[in-house]
């Protein structure tokens, strides 16, 4: 018999081997990967289709986007920024980086903390990230090295609680899936 974890494990894995088979983690625009970056995942809220900011961009003209895939317009928007992210997309995109994926905040783990602190920078904890330069730094570092306009700088913190949450609300509708397997399975049985 299996464990409910094992179902729990497999539904997120699966979910995982879609979006891969799909090749979600591609902007249809510039055929790019989408990055926590410029190229980050943002959906036009009119039709549901998604780009990258940096093509949302280029396209967005007099306060105006038009969905290149639908033609679909979307009036009164100041910048593509306004626009919501691809939660979905983005939260592939960051278990599939090699620096993003191992990253992990333990705020009650004294040592492990320890460990994340700058050297350049005393006391300070390394938690933003550039997806120009690829490597994790802390607030102090922002100013001395990631001022280039190619660089793109987020905080993980907030990675890490968007992680989370999807975490849960993985779980959270496998545990429905489940309730709804075992319901049909007693409703057939009757
Ligand atoms: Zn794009
Ligand atoms: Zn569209
Ligand atoms: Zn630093
Ligand atoms: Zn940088």
């Amino acid at each position: 018999m299996k464990s409910t974890k094992d179902i729990k494990e497999q539904y997120i894995e699966k979910s995982m081997l879609e979006y891969a088979a799909r090749g979600l983690d591609f902007c249809q625009f510039c055929g790019k990967k989408y990055n926590v970056g410029e190229r980050i995942p943002r959906i036009l809220v009119h039709c549901g289709h998604t780009f990258c900011t940096d093509c949302l961009n280029k396209i967005h003209k007099r306060n105006r986007i038009r969905c290149p895939l639908c033609t679909k317009l979307i009036k009164n928007i100041e910048t593509a920024e306004k626009l919501p992210l691809n939660m979905n997309i983005l939260y592939e995109v960051i278990q599939k980086d090699n620096i993003l994926a191992e990253v992990e905040f333990d705020f009650e783990n004294e040592n492990e903390m320890a460990d994340k602190l700058c050297e350049r920078h005393e006391d300070r904890i390394k938690h933003f990230y550039c997806s120009n330069h690829q490597t994790i730094f802390c607030r102090e570092c922002i100013r001395d090295d990631h001022t280039d306009s190619e660089c793109f700088v987020v905080d993980l913190y907030e990675i890490q609680k968007m992680r989370d949450l999807q975490k849960q609300n993985m779980y959270k509708n496998s545990e429905q899936l489940d309730k709804l397997a075992k319901s049909e399975a007693k409703a057939s049985c009757n």
